[in-house]
């Protein structure tokens, strides 16, 4: 059994910064709305595997922070990431970013490709669900028309 929520319909959406190092197109900062899809197997505990207002919650904690900031990759080899107090430096090659310590979330992924940032949250809605779960679909787009997908199943983890 399974629910959905379409993140383009349900409003799971956020819109962030980011920069793909050493693409041709991508290799330059830009930016996306993202829509987040999630579907959850499981068994029903009451009426529902889990209430679709609690998902929503849970999609919309971990996506917020990211809404209207530069994400950076903190696990990203090609990126060398310097922090102070109120600033960020992203060397990539010779391409040097410099940011306000504010604008950027760093995430704890090798990327900010659309496939990364699935893993990305559905771990972190894995680290929320009861052990009625026992499989996590997320879907990402990257504007309409494109986007990956991740299925992480419960038991694995
Ligand atoms: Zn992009």
């Amino acid at each position: 059994m399974w629910i959905e929520l379409d993140g383009w319909m349900a409003k799971l959406r956020f819109s962030a910064c980011h920069l793909i190092p050493g693409h041709p197109k991508c290799g330059r900062l830009h930016g996306h709305t993202y829509a987040v899809s999630v579907k959850i197997y499981g068994e029903r505990t009451d009426e529902f595997i889990i209430d679709f207002e609690l998902l929503k919650e849970m999609v919309a904690e971990i996506c917020d922070p990211l809404d209207h900031h530069i994400i950076v990759a903190k696990n990203d080899s090609r990126l060398r990431i310097t922090e102070s107090d109120d600033s960020i430096i992203v060397d990539i090659g010779e391409k040097n970013y410099h940011f306000p310590i504010d604008d950027v979330v760093l995430i704890p992924t090798d990327s900010t490709s659309a496939e990364s940032l699935c893993e990305y949250v559905a771990s972190e809605l894995a680290s929320r669900m009861g052990s009625n779960i026992s499989k996590i679909e997320v879907r990402i787009d990257e504007g309409i028309g494109q986007g990956a997908g991740y299925d992480l199943n419960i038991e694995d983890i």
